[in-house]
C-alpha cells in the first residue's frame, strides 16, 4: 500500500480538507499550522475536527502533516525571533494533539552568520522548552537544501540536533527529495548509499515522512526550487526508484509539487500505478 497525499490549503475547515483528499485519491495530506507567513491561527472547530477524526480512520489515512509556518526560525540569535517562533510552535502543538493521527514538521532553521553550533544550540533550547515525551514523537525536522544559512542540509546536522534535544531519540525526520538532492545527496544515481548514511547517521527508524519533489536545480545547487515529478532533475525514474525502496516501505509521501488540485491527482494516481509494493 502507497501512502501518498499532496499539500492542501485549508479553507473551508478539517472535513472539507478530508474530503478533498479523498477526491484525490490520496491517502493523507499536509496543511499549514496558520498562514505560512506565521499569522494567527484559526481557532479549530471541535465537531468539524470530531467530524475529519472519523473520516480519515474510516478511510485509513496515514499519519496527516502539520507544517509550521517556514518563516520561523528556531535559530536565530534574536530572542525575539526565537521567542516568537517558540510561542507558535508551543500553540501547533497543543492544536495538532486535537487530530488523532498527525505529524508536525518544521525547518529547524538559519544561524545567519552565528555559525552552525550556535544555531544548533538554539534549536535545541527552545525544543527543550515545548517538547513533552508524547508530542516528540510527533515532531518531524525537515531535510533543507542548505541555501544561505539553512541548518539541517546534512544528516550529520540533523543529528546533532537530536543528539542535544531531551527528549531527541523520540523526534523524527521528513526527508524532502528536493532538498536533499539540492544539497548534494545523490538520490538519482546513488540511493541505496544515501539511505545507508541516513541511516548511519540518523536511523532509518526516525524517517517518518517523505516530501517527494522533483527539483528545478542541478545536485548539490544549495537552492529550493520544486518541480514537477518528471520535469525537474531528479526525474520519474528516481522518484519511481524511491517510492519503491524496501527502506521506505510504510512511510507516507507528500507532495508538494507546483500543482493545481488536477496536477496532483494525476501524479497520485501516477505514483500508485508505480507503486509494486
Ligand atoms: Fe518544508
Ligand atoms: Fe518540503
Ligand atoms: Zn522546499
Amino acid at each position: 500500500m502507497l501512502h501518498i497525499g499532496c499539500h492542501l490549503s485549508v479553507s473551508k475547515g478539517f472535513t472539507a480538507l478530508v474530503r478533498e483528499a479523498l477526491s484525490l485519491n490520496a491517502d493523507t495530506f499536509q496543511f499549514f499550522s496558520r498562514n505560512p507567513r506565521g499569522g494567527a491561527a484559526k481557532d479549530m472547530d471541535s465537531a468539524d475536527v470530531a467530524a475529519a477524526n472519523d473520516l480519515m480512520a474510516q478511510h485509513a489515512f496515514a499519519p496527516v502533516l502539520m507544517h509550521a509556518p517556514y518563516t520561523l526560525n528556531p535559530a536565530s540569535q534574536d530572542p525575539k525571533i526565537r521567542s516568537f517562533a517558540q510561542t507558535v510552535m508551543a500553540d501547533d502543538l497543543t492544536r495538532l494533539a486535537r487530530i488523532n493521527n498527525a505529524m508536525y514538521n518544521f525547518h529547524p532553521g538559519s544561524h545567519v552568520g552565528q555559525g552552525v553550533g550556535a544555531g544548533i544550540s538554539n534549536i535545541c533550547a527552545l525544543l527543550n522548552h515545548i517538547l513533552t515525551p508524547d508530542s516528540a514523537d510527533h515532531v518531524l525536522l525537515e531535510t533543507m537544501s542548505g541555501k544561505g544559512s539553512e541548518i539541517g542540509a546534512t544528516f550529520g546536522e540533523l543529528a546533532e540536533i537530536m543528539a542535544q534535544t531531551t527528549f531527541g531519540d523520540r523526534l523524527g525526520v521528513c526527508l524532502d527529495t528536493c532538498h536533499v538532492y539540492a544539497a548534494g545527496y545523490d538520490i538519482v544515481s546513488c540511493l541505496d548509499k544515501v539511505l545507508a548514511d541516513f541511516d548511519k547517521t540518523i536511523g532509518l527508524k526516525h524517517l517518518k515522512a517523505v516530501h517527494l519533489n522533483d527539483s528545478m536545480t542541478p545536485l548539490a545547487s544549495h537552492k529550493d526550487r520544486h518541480a514537477k515529478i518528471g520535469a525537474g532533475t531528479i526525474g520519474l525514474a528516481a522518484l519511481e526508484r524511491l517510492i519503491n525502496h524496501p527502506a521506505l516501505k510504510g512511510v507516507p509521501f507528500y507532495l508538494e509539487t507546483p500543482n493545481d488540485l488536477t496536477g496532483y491527482k494525476n501524479e497520485i494516481n501516477m505514483l500508485r500505478s508505480a507503486f509494486k509494493g
